[in-house]
């Protein structure tokens, strides 16, 4: 199961040295055309681009689009974010010790120490206010940093996840071990502490695993999932599914991979890959039925749940991989008019670009989240006949290299 698609990193650690001054926390600068200088940078890793103002961000960004693209069709001007920091709404922290405390953050690039970080960039504010008070928590109730090491110690990981429309927020501890020795005063505590919290989730993950979650999980209060609305459409996520995680560029984003789907009211559309539901419900409404195939059965409950919340009845999903079943698709002689793809960042494979041009589709609406990749699968689709006629780029991870681009396909004729 994917849980991260970009910019997550290995999650292994080591014990850590001591180290006598706590790191700065990271300041926004007043305007976003100057760099913002995150002191962590170099430890953390996650933001390549910190160092480098958001206007000269952008056009890195589109550059390297042009050269990977530029080949297959024509790339237009990359869309930049208006406010390029605090944007995610997914925040994953580990824990650990240092001169006896208890610190929280990320893992040290390459090294798999815990950087203790106070302040975040580009993380979702109240996340990293949850996960500091998180951590006191975690001393005063006694509760141990797991360490991949030894494999003593309960606390893995806190994600935390936030729905920028509705507010609503999910706390998931992910736990070495099912036992968590006062889950209900700890629970209690938190949500004193925090009540804008909406719901919290035990994850039990005991395998040896650079993996963040584990199959299992346990709502210990609330719901168990979150909900967004995007596109105006309500959207249902729970611990495990993938949602974007920057709502505004989303929002953009998926209003362009609609557009170029060209659906006008009618057609079949293959909505590959497709998470929660979110792009093929968007498109729904364009379209008179959609299928939706997805990997994470999790992903695909929601899925199925987002359809009944919003009252959408020309849609249905399917848990598979998305090759095997436009294989089998193509197989019993169903057409899709059009197909919209958004794999992760491997990119999508040989078996899935033979079948969904052997299925002869109008259009193919490509979002991918690697340039790279992306690159690799035209030149596949060019070997079917099957060319991309426009590229937008899209900044869904401003400070960070990684760069969202959604690009049209259609056949040679
Ligand atoms: N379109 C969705 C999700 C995109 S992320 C959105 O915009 O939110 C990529 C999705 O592909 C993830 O949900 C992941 O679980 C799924 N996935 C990964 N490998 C897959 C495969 N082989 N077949 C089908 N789905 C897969």
């Amino acid at each position: 199961m994917r849980q991260e698609r970009s910019a997550d990193k290995p999650q292994m650690k080591k014990p850590a040295p001591a180290v006598k001054k706590p790191a700065p926390a990271a300041k926004k600068p007043a305007s976003a055309d100057k760099p913002a200088n995150c002191p962590y940078r170099k430890k953390c890793g996650g933001c390549q681009y910190s160092e480098i103002s958001y206007p000269e961000q952008l056009r890195m960004k589109e550059r390297k689009v042009r050269r990977l693209l530029e080949g297959f069709g024509e790339v237009k001007p990359i869309t930049g974010a208006e406010d390029p920091f605090h944007y995610r709404n997914k925040v994953t922290a580990s824990f650990g010790f240092r001169n006896g405390k208890m610190i929280s953050g990320v893992y040290e690039q390459k090294t798999h120490r815990v950087v203790n970080i106070d302040r975040c960039l580009i993380q979702d504010e109240r996340a990293d206010r949850i996960i500091h008070i998180m951590r006191d928590l975690f001393v005063s109730f006694k509760l141990k940093a797991y360490d991949e090491d030894s494999g003593f110690g309960l606390i893995r990981h806190v994600m935390v996840r936030t729905a920028r429309a509705t507010g609503q927020i999910m706390v998931i501890i992910v736990t070495a071990n099912q036992v968590f020795p006062g889950s209900r005063n700890f629970v209690n505590a938190l949500r004193e502490k925090c009540p804008e919290i909406t719901t919290i989730v035990q994850n039990i993950n005991s395998q040896r695993t650079s993996m963040v979650l584990g199959n299992r999980e346990k709502v210990l209060f609330g719901k168990g999932y979150i909900e967004d609305v995007l596109c105006g459409l309500r959207f249902r996520i729970s611990a495990g599914s993938f949602y974007q995680v920057f709502p505004e560029q989303t929002e953009k984003l998926y209003a362009k991979a609609v557009e170029l789907a060209g659906l006008r009211g009618k057609g079949l559309l293959l909505d590959a890959y497709c998470g929660v539901g979110t792009i093929g419900m968007i498109a729904s409404r364009d379209a008179e039925q959609v299928i939706g195939v997805e990997l994470n059965p999790d992903a695909v409950k929601d899925a199925e749940a987002n359809a009944r919340a919003n009252g959408i009845r020309n849609i249905s999903f399917y848990a598979n991989d998305a090759g095997l079943f436009l294989q089998d698709l193509a197989a019993s002689g169903i057409r899709p008019d059009v197909i919209l793809m958004d794999p992760p960042r491997t990119g999508s494979t040989r078996e899935f670009i033979e079948s969904a041009c052997r299925t002869k589709p109008e259009r193919i609406v490509y979002v991918s989240c690697n340039p790279e990749t992306l690159a690799r699968d035209l030149k596949l689709f060019k070997g079917f006949n099957y060319r991309m006629r426009e590229a937008w780029p899209f900044d869904n991870f401003p400070l960070t290299e990684h760069i969202e681009t959604v690009c049209l396909l259609s056949g040679n004729s």
